[in-house]
């Protein structure tokens, strides 16, 4: 067997060696051999090294006094405390004044990590947190000082201050209350300012899966507010904080979609795909089909499927919003319209790609460029002479209204340019969304991984 601890590696010979030049606390000086020895707590690595050097130089002292001796175990009891400030004592009769921690000055001890586990539990039961994560923020100052000591070692053994008050506290916080801390999807991260000791929360928000059907007009996504006055009475964000605000205690609840309708189109059919998050929630475990009660029955309505992560709401904002969907549309032929024309309109947009200049009437709002999107299908029933109705499966962002109207020419071709006369837009509904992807993805993200202390 290959022996790993050689000379150079003799723990006691370094330790005694550090000592000599840098006044530790057994924190500090354990956590300079943190991941030798398993299982032990930082301070009785520290503690027992002492232990080890003093009985070292006691045997040293025995076989011979010397004035080097008593020199070098008068820096050592100063810089180490106990058990060597005794040792000295014994010898020299003399009390030795102890200087404080040169990395932490002191400031680590138990009772310190009891004490913030303590506030740390408060606020698991503030915000009802079932999983956590400590944090720790430290002054870069505290940092430069634990490296100068830790690169005369060696440095490969040893941890930081900042992972062994994450570690410590953690561990109690586990040991009192039973909850888990979980690395990966905590629900609330508790920070510890080094400083001054003090604590802040982090709370991660609920994500929940779902879709949305709006089966009203004259709704907006999110609450549009234009010179101070709401320019719509109602949106789809305002229904979701009205219901679920309170069941969650929550700060607010945000509404993240799959792309949006109009104000003035209806989404029913399919549904559209969307992450709600909760915003800061003091309560967090609210059974679903109670959500999905308090979600039923409105001009607006949603189910929640599950939950959701980072991950969906960017999938729902890239890919997602690029699929295809289903359209409703019921269009308006002043000049009249009859079947063949129809059959025209369908054949022409079979599988046809469209382009489009930003339209006029979101001009003040977007940017001008060219949008190319294709048209797949198109699907026409005669209502009235006037009249008829287009379901159209096209990919997402086209501008449908545009498609229809042909927006002076800045969309083609369009439905007017391709009867010849001008089509108006009465009524759009989104029908379908393409959500199977999303859907395949909830199963990938649902797994929340515990890693042990
Ligand atoms: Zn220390």
């Amino acid at each position: 067997m290959k022996d790993t601890i050689g000379e150079d590696k003799d723990v006691v010979a370094i330790a005694r060696k550090i000592l000599r030049q840098y006044p530790l606390c057994n924190h500090c000086l354990g956590r300079l051999f943190a991941k030798l020895g398993h299982g032990i707590p930082n301070e009785v690595r520290g503690y027992s090294l002492k232990t080890a050097i003093t009985m070292q130089i006691h045997s040293e002292i025995m076989e011979k006094k010397s004035r080097e001796l008593e020199e070098e175990l008068e820096i050592l009891a100063s810089n180490a405390g106990e058990p060597l400030t005794r040792l000295y004592k014994y010898f020299y009769g003399r009390e030795i004044e102890v200087k404080k921690c040169f990395i932490c000055n002191n400031l680590l001890s138990r009772r310190l990590f009891e004490e913030l586990a303590s506030k740390a539990i408060e606020y698991l039961r503030e915000y009802n947190a079932s999983s956590f994560l400590i944090g720790v923020s430290i002054d870069k100052e505290v940092l430069y000082r634990e490296l100068t000591v830790a690169s005369k070692t060696m440095l490969e053994y040893s941890e930081s201050i900042k992972n062994e008050i994450k570690r410590e506290v953690g561990k109690i916080v586990r040991d009192k209350t039973g909850i888990e801390p979980d690395f990966d999807r905590p629900d609330i991260v508790v920070i510890i300012d080094y400083n001054s000791l003090g604590m802040r929360v982090v709370v991660n928000p609920i994500l929940l899966l779902g879709k949305y059907w709006k089966t009203g007009r004259n709704i907006s996504h999110t609450i549009w507010v234009s010179r101070g006055v709401k320019k719509y009475p109602y949106s789809i964000e305002e229904f979701f904080n009205d219901r679920l605000k309170e069941v969650f205690d929550a700060e607010r609840i945000v509404l993240h979609a799959s792309g949006r309708e109009d104000v003035d189109v209806r989404m029913i059919g399919t549904g559209r795909p969307m992450v709600i998050e909760v915003k800061n929630p003091r309560f967090r475990l609210v059974d679903s089909s109670l959500l999905n009660e308090l979600l039923s029955n409105g001009v607006v309505e949603a189910v929640i499927q599950g939950s959701a992560s980072r991950k969906h709401i960017e999938l729902l904002k890239t890919e997602l919003s690029k699929k295809q969907k289903i359209y409703r549309a019921l269009v308006y032929v002043e000049e009249g319209i009859d079947p063949s024309e129809l059959e025209v309109l369908e054949k022409e947009f079979r599988d046809r790609v469209v382009e489009q200049l930003t339209p006029k009437r979101i001009l003040r709002r977007k940017k001008e460029r060219l949008r190319t999107r294709r048209v797949y299908e198109v699907k026409t029933i005669p209502v009235a002479n006037k009249l008829f109705e287009a379901i159209i499966r096209a990919d997402g962002g086209l501008y449908i209204k545009e498609l229809i109207t042909g927006d002076d020419g800045r969309t083609n071709p369009s439905f007017t340019s391709v009867l010849g006369k001008q089509a108006y837009c009465l009524e759009l509904d989104v029908i379908g969304v393409e959500i199977a992807l999303l859907e395949e993805n909830i199963l990938e993200n649902t797994s929340i991984q515990h890693t042990r202390l």
